[in-house]
């Protein structure tokens, strides 16, 4: 069975621990660009779905054409990095449309998949999933295990839901981001072998800011960026290795829209 290897590609001063401040160095030298090379080269000749921010897609134009032309998926990441409640459903629908147009013309590619920042469709703002299927998405990817439990009855018919991974009764997150950086590596397989031996795939997701970390060298950060979005980032690149090595891995569309698996 194959797992999702995804990217959620943002700088790391667009994160919400960053609380939407303005990089407070180059961008040139701690940014995108030299991440991004850092992820390609990491990934090697995995696949992975790419969840793009369309304003970085915009302001980088060729990097999207790398990620592409590598043969990974390309996916939208949201207009901006900002969660779904700071947007009524008018500015949404309208942000996102002009977003999936411009990611696209970008790429070369239609865009079938959504990741909302920071997994904000929840139980508040779950009119998001009708104005992503009017848009013309076809899988949406943007929530937790443990929102997905209460909502699964609500999501509308023409799209598919593949939230983050989760174990256990309470749905704890594994496999992405902090989770896959602070637990054990043999914890993750294990969890993942688990969901594969259940018949789900496991959905795995990094940033390139994880793997280009030389921003926590950047005097002036608070401890809030430096511990929650620096901690273990030395260790994930062996951790994504042995994932290769142990698992299939593969984008959204390869595993949920091949032909094989339609
Ligand atoms: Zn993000």
């Amino acid at each position: 069975m194959k797992n999702v290897l995804s990217v959620d590609w943002e700088a790391w001063y667009q994160t919400a621990s960053m609380s939407g401040r303005p990089c407070p160095v180059d961008p040139l030298l701690y940014g995108l660009e030299s991440a991004t090379d850092k992820m390609l080269e990491a990934l090697g000749k995995t696949r992975a779905t790419f969840f793009v921010v369309a304003a970085n897609a915009v302001e980088y134009p060729a990097l999207v054409r790398r990620i592409a032309h590598a043969g990974h998926e390309i996916a939208l990441h949201g207009a901006v990095h900002q969660n779904i409640g700071c947007f009524s459903p008018e500015q949404f629908e309208r942000a996102i449309i002009r977003a999936k147009h411009a990611v696209e013309d970008i790429a070369g590619a239609s865009v079938i998949g959504f990741r909302a920042p920071n997994w904000s469709i929840g139980t508040g703002t779950l009119w998001a999933m009708d104005i992503l299927v009017k848009a013309g998405f076809k899988y949406d990817a943007s929530m937790t295990a443990a929102v997905f439990s209460r909502v699964r009855g609500g999501i509308p018919a023409g799209i598919l839901e593949i939230p983050r991974s989760g174990f256990g009764p309470l749905h704890l997150p594994y496999g992405g981001g902090a989770f896959l950086r602070v637990y054990p590596y043999a914890l993750t397989r294990r969890l993942i072998l688990n969901a594969n031996a259940a018949g789900r795939s496991a959905v795995i997701y990094v940033h390139p800011w994880e793997i280009d970390h030389r921003w926590t060298e950047v005097r002036r950060l608070d401890w809030r960026p430096r511990c929650i979005m620096g901690f273990g980032c030395d260790g994930l690149r062996s951790k994504l290795v042995g994932l290769f090595r142990e698992f299939q891995l593969g984008s959204f569309q390869d595993i949920f829209f091949s032909r094989s698996s339609v």
